[in-house]
């Protein structure tokens, strides 16, 4: 679901040391949630479980990530589960169609993350945890249209919550019929929000993908500069100052962006307990 043809930027894992120091760094500050992902599958790094252990030991006090679920299996759902995750949100997408996968019939497939995420869900019920969260996710699109409906009923009751989320353009980089670039005061991304790529480049926007033309994006690295040094900058108070005008020169990957408006309502979307649509 990521538009990764459309990036530049070679392909990796985090080393833990990277990822261990931006830890160190959250963890004596009152960061609301930590997630794990972005442009990437975490279930494919080969450290994710002492990932969110290590996050969970120090402080960090909710931890989480979206997964396509493919690679999850028994012994996975439990080292997540013991390492302390605080919530999974599985993004099935496309992935209950039978054009996702064209190599394995649609049945099969979704037999098979059917079973892999209710048996996470069993496990973890076992030991008496409500924790995981799991969260079930499609997004609401054309190729979707005939699949939501049983989506949602498939899922509810059985995942913790379940939500269709509508379709977002990559800061514009995805066409979405009739969604266009609006006048704004500010994207609440740059003031609520930061990311860190795996290789330690910083951004404000968890839609960065560094693609051609994208602009100054990027506001540091945090292999060499504190957090805190990059998001006390000068850089990134006139990025903020540049959005409140509305001078998007300073600020061009926002240019074309008519994706800012779907975080305004993220903090009421991400603790609403029971299933729903996310308008
Ligand atoms: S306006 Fe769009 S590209 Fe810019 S920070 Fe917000 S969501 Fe990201």
């Amino acid at each position: 679901m990521c538009p990764r043809k459309k990036s530049r930027k070679a392909v990796g894992y985090m080393s833990f040391e990277l990822f261990r120091d931006v830890v160190d760094q959250l963890s004596c500050r009152n960061i609301a949630q930590l997630s794990l992902h972005l442009a990437g599958e975490p279930l494919l790094h080969p450290r994710i479980t002492e990932m969110v252990a290590y996050a969970k030991g120090h402080g960090l006090r909710r931890v989480r990530f979206a997964t396509n679920a493919t690679l999850l299996n028994e012994n996975l759902a439990r080292d997540l589960i013991e390492a302390g995750l605080d919530s999974l949100t599985v993004s099935m997408d496309a992935s209950c169609a039978k054009r996702y996968c064209p190599g394995l019939s649609g049945n099969e497939l979704i037999s098979n993350l059917d079973q892999k995420i209710v048996g996470l869900i069993a496990l973890r019920n076992q030991r008496g945890l409500e924790y995981p969260e799991v969260h079930m996710r499609i997004i609401n699109m054309e190729s979707t249209q005939d699949l939501i409906g049983d989506f949602v009923q498939r899922w509810e009751g059985v995942a913790d919550r379940v939500t269709v989320k509508p379709l977002l353009s990559w800061a514009g980089h995805i066409k979405v019929p009739g969604k266009e670039p609006t006048r704004r005061l500010i994207c609440i991304s740059h003031l609520t929000q930061g990311v860190v790529l795996w290789d330690g480049d910083v951004s404000f926007c968890c839609l960065y993908i560094d693609s051609e033309g994208d602009g100054a994006a990027v506001i540091g690295n945090a292999a060499r500069t504190s957090l805190e040094d990059i998001f006390l900058s000068e850089r990134r108070r006139v990025l903020i100052e540049a959005q409140l005008r509305g001078n998007y020169d300073v600020a061009p990957y926002c240019r074309e962006c008519p994706d800012w408006n779907e975080y305004l309502d993220w903090g009421r979307a991400e603790k609403r307990p029971v299933a729903g649509v996310e308008a």
